[in-house]
């Protein structure tokens, strides 16, 4: 039976501070690496800190998902069996797999956890979701080269028999999802060990065989063509249609991304899935506020063509410097700012709280600090009494125009 409930808002962590932070900005379950994840860059959590962010997630009634998806040789099936036991008696929810003999490795263990599919896994069809169903999995990723149309057919003929994961926010791969090895052939560094470098995002030139050495510029205009570089997916248009359609849950990807960034996406999302309107305007201004390559609805719409790429440059884009963040919230209706990034008395910056509301607020002339100090600016990790009650957790930015 196809299910319509409340889909699930995923949230991505590269480390224990963000995964904190996506859980109080309104995601329902988290995903992280430990080991064999792709993203290696991305800080995997050690046994610890597995054991923590689990208990800080169960504690609010939200759920962790551990990365296991990399594509291992032989001999590391042994070691990532071993380490998949471990947190699964730590009470980790599920296990995130994209290969088929890690899946069945998993499976004959009998864990707890239940068996996610990766969007590694490219999968592409209902056919491939039953497959997986059959062989153990309890959701699947459905590939983020799908349009709607395909996830709607997907879902009739699935009807709710295996759960299904849809990325709506994040980068991607100008191939499909981490199959490319040009980070291995420039770099070295294997993509689907996580350890891409991104080469899709530089600039290329034209080099004549006859001609080594004399590298003809690729031009679109002057600054170059960056021919590879999608830009991100922002999807919150299509949200109320994915429901529709029954998928379970919506996935944003940034494992190696700033905890800013997640805690913009996971509040935008969070109201988008609790039915908050928002004009598409207003989105996209709350969006522009974190890196970005540019938005695109990519597959989803249907066909893809240049628009979803960014090739005139490369280069992130964002109007808003985070600097700092709440710290706690006192009884007298004060808060204490955490400073992370240069501020000064006096600035007007704007707050994100973690129901995702904003506000402009004027900082205090001289600045208070918590040592009794008076100052006229303050830096990296000082702390600021500020006379306005701000709940902890609240991102303090500063707009540019
Ligand atoms: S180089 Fe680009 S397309 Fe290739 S795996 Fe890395 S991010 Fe994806």
């Amino acid at each position: 039976m196809q299910t319509k409930s409340k889909p699930e808002l995923l949230a991505p962590a590269g480390t224990l501070e963000k995964l904190k932070w996506a859980s109080e900005f309104g995601a329902d379950a988290v995903y992280f690496g430990a080991g064999y994840s792709l993203r290696s860059f991305a800080g995997n959590f050690d046994l610890p800190q597995v054991a923590e962010g689990l208990d800080y997630l169960h504690k609010r009634g939200k759920k962790g998902y551990i990365t296991l998806n990399i594509y291992p040789f032989t001999d590391e099936y042994d070691g990532i069996s071993e380490l998949a036991g471990s947190i699964d008696d730590m009470g980790a929810d599920a296990f995130i797999v994209a290969d088929l003999g890690v899946l069945f490795a998993l499976k004959q263990m009998g864990l707890k956890a239940k068996l996610h599919i990766s969007t590694q896994a490219n999968t592409m069809s209902a056919q491939t979701v039953l497959a997986y169903g059959g062989m153990g999995a309890s959701r699947v990723n459905l590939a983020r080269e799908l349009s709607l149309e395909q996830i709607k057919q997907i879902q009739t003929i699935v009807g709710g028999s295996v759960e299904t994961e849809v990325f709506i926010h994040g980068a991607v791969c100008f191939s499909y999802s981490g199959r490319c090895a040009i980070s291995d052939y420039l770099t070295g560094r294997r993509a689907n060990r996580g350890e891409c470098t991104h080469p899709c995002r530089w600039k290329y030139s034209l080099v004549e065989e006859q001609r080594p050495g004399q590298y003809h510029p690729v031009f679109e205009d002057e600054r170059g063509l960056y021919y590879f570089n999608s830009k991100d997916l922002a999807l919150f248009e299509y949200v109320p249609a994915l429901i529709d359609a029954g998928v379970n849950s919506f996935k944003i990807e940034g494992r190696m991304k700033s905890m800013h960034y997640i805690a913009s996406t996971v509040s935008l999302y969070r109201q988008i899935i609790d039915g908050k309107p928002l004009t598409a305007q207003r989105c996209y201004e709350l969006l522009s506020r974190v890196k970005n390559r540019g938005y695109t609805q990519g597959f989803m719409k249907g066909e893809i063509n240049s628009d979803d790429y960014r090739l005139e440059e490369n280069e992130a884009c964002g109007n808003a410097v985070f600097v700092g963040n709440v710290l706690e919230e006192s009884a007298d209706d004060k808060c204490v700012f955490r400073v992370r990034n240069k501020v000064h008395a006096g600035e007007s910056l704007e707050v994100l709280r973690p129901d995702g509301t904003t506000d402009t607020i004027t900082l205090p002339s001289p600045l208070t600090t918590v040592w009794g100090g008076q100052v006229d600016f303050a830096n990296n990790e000082e702390q600021i009494i500020l006379d306005r009650k701000l709940p902890a957790f609240t991102i303090i930015r500063r707009v540019c125009s």
